[in-house]
């Protein structure tokens, strides 16, 4: 037995057999002479075409199987095969250099891809294989081979390899794909992404996996067994008894938990004395959909929609966002899903935004600062959320709003997307239009604006951050981030009061939500709507449904005069155990 250690990447815990996905040789380049540059240039644009239409036909069969996340993986390799900058470096080197279609692709994809390794954006540089497996792909069709690549797997294995290109990932064959263990890679992956999508365990960045693999089978001289746990990241090569029986433990109580959690899904969060919350999820991709509605969410309280924007070249166009904002509200309808504005700024380089490298980006030019330049975005996003509202009820809010000026720039571009589509004939629904509370400014204001808009939400990852100015990523500096802390609980009742007097909808979607003893804070403070993610659902609502809305009423309050964090955690923790 021997026990390796890597990064955890999709949760969940399989003991299994395994099987080793190796890469392909690439075909080999060469040259040409002068009179063949023009056939040359042709054969490779054809080729090209080839493998763009092999992309999106795997796009199309993924997104019929209803995993629109990941179908868009292969829309941007298919968009990526036509790019402009291939297309050009390419032909230079054909044209200049006499290198024959293979060695221009091949060569002209790596130069693209060191680009986007060099960018310190993980998700970027996890682009730069795609753009490398591209690059490949259109080779394979100038040699010849243009069949889909991929390996067979003739039973059910943990796959381990050292990467898993998105060629190879949409060849597998998903019901005898048990897990991933891979040697390289990060938790953006795409075989991670992949793992989470379909909810199996996947552990990252295993150095050293297949040499010892290998080993341990040729020493063994019969097959071994592998055992990985995508929660801790452990990897365990031919496990003992007590291993094996450890892990199979931990297979059956995590199948228990989920059986737990969605038996219990349909039962409302309701109080003992009877004041009921509302339980919303935080998602960041379509995939995400299906399991919050297992897992009985009443909703989507906050869609973040950078996924649609990152990991790209170029922007992602108006039906692209509809497909994807469609199968969410198609996914909840009757109940509501709220999507965000596009959350960027000046801390993640984006290729097709020029945005000035800042001193202080948290307090720079992002999120709905960035409509100031950029009106086309939010604009554009608007539109395929109003498309999107003929689906089911759809709610729009913006980031980091200040004061009542970002919001009547909110209101403009909504109209702006309004008025548009209705000049244009296309079909829309109606949207509500509200504002996350996640600066301090926007909640001592409130009243300035609150008559305006639908609802209000609190983000309260950066309400705090912004409230008692600590990073909150910094971990030098964690006593300041516990979303108990009583300056942080003023804000809230503010808000809450703000709220009550415009008579609009307020709710919180910052992880605070998500903590059970901090949710019921929130409820003890007049928040009736929570919203989280998917995995924290099941103990929110049981910890609500043990407790009396009076106790929590009287604990907030007491909480406001709190010197720390850490005493009103106390209180609210007495409460929770109950
Ligand atoms: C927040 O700031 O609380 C929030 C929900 O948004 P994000 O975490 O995406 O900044
Ligand atoms: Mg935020």
């Amino acid at each position: 037995m021997q026990t390796l250690v890597g990064t955890p990447a999709s949760s969940g815990v399989v003991r299994a057999r395994w099987a080793i996905v190796r890469e392909e040789a690439a075909p080999v380049g060469g040259t040409i002479t002068p009179e063949a540059v023009e056939a040359e240039l042709a054969r490779v644009a054809a080729a090209r075409s080839a493998a763009a239409a092999q992309l999106e036909a795997i796009a199309a069969r993924i997104a019929a199987a209803g995993h629109p996340d990941e179908a868009a993986i292969f829309s941007a390799q298919a968009e990526m095969a036509r790019d402009p900058m291939l297309v050009e470096l390419t032909g230079q080197r054909i044209r200049e250099r006499l290198e024959d279609g293979i060695a221009a692709t091949l060569a002209a994809a790596e130069e693209i891809a060191a680009q986007l390794r060099a960018l310190p954006d993980e998700l970027l540089a996890a682009r730069a294989a795609d753009l490398t497996d591209v690059g490949l792909r259109i080779a394979r069709q100038l040699a010849g081979r243009g069949d889909e690549p991929g390996p067979r797997l003739e039973a059910p294995v943990i796959v381990v390899a050292r990467d898993i290109p998105p060629s190879v990932a949409a060849t597998l064959p998903r019901e005898r794909v048990l897990g991933f263990a891979l040697e390289t890679g990060s938790p953006t992956a795409h075989a991670a992404i992949l793992a989470r999508a379909y909810g199996i365990p996947a552990v990252v960045g295993v150095s050293g996996l297949i040499a010892a693999l290998e080993r341990a089978a040729a020493a063994a001289g019969r097959p071994v067994e592998l055992a990985i746990d995508g929660d801790s990241g452990e990897v365990v090569i031919d496990p003992d008894q007590p291993t094996a029986r450890r892990f199979d433990q931990l297979a059956a109580a995590a199948a228990r938990a989920t059986d737990r959690a969605i038996a219990e899904a349909s039962l409302p969060a309701v109080t003992l004395d009877g004041a009921e919350v509302t339980l919303l999820a935080n998602i960041g991709t379509p995939d995400e959909a299906a399991r919050c509605v297992a897992l009985g969410a009443r909703g989507v309280g906050l869609f973040r929609t950078e996924f649609l924007f990152l990991e790209r070249l170029t922007p992602p166009s108006e039906d692209e966002q509809l497909a994807a904002y469609r199968s969410v509200v198609e996914a909840f309808a009757p109940h509501p899903v709220t999507i965000r504005l596009l959350d960027v700024g000046g801390d993640k380089p984006i290729p097709y935004l020029p945005l000035e490298p800042e001193a202080n980006p948290f307090l720079g030019v992002r999120a709905l600062r960035l409509a100031a330049t950029r009106p086309d975005l939010f604009v554009t996003q608007l539109r395929a959320a109003y498309r999107a509202a003929t689906g089911g009820p759809v709610k729009v809010m913006a980031p980091m709003v200040a004061d009542a000026t970002d919001v009547e720039l909110l209101l403009s571009l909504a109209e702006q997307a309004r008025a548009g589509l209705e000049g244009e004939g296309v079909e829309r629904g109606e949207v509500e239009i509200g504002v996350m509370l996640e600066i301090p400014s926007a909640i001592l204001v409130a009243d300035t604006y609150f008559g305006r808009i639908a609802f209000g939400s609190l983000g309260t990852n950066d309400l705090l951050q912004y409230t008692v100015a600590v990073d909150r990523g910094n971990r030098a500096l964690s006593r300041y981030q516990d979303s108990l802390h009583p300056a942080l609980l003023r804000l809230v009742r503010d808000a809450v009061a703000a709220a009550e007097r415009a008579g609009i909808e307020l709710s919180v979607c910052g992880e605070m939500a998500g903590d059970p003893v901090a949710a019921l804070a929130l409820v003890g403070l007049g928040v009736r709507k929570l919203s989280m993610a998917a995995g924290s659902l099941p103990l929110v609502r049981r910890t609500v449904r043990a407790t009396r809305l009076a106790d929590l009423r009287a604990a907030a309050e007491a909480s406001l005069g709190e010197p720390a964090a850490s005493a009103v955690r106390a209180r609210f923790q007495a409460l929770a155990a109950g």
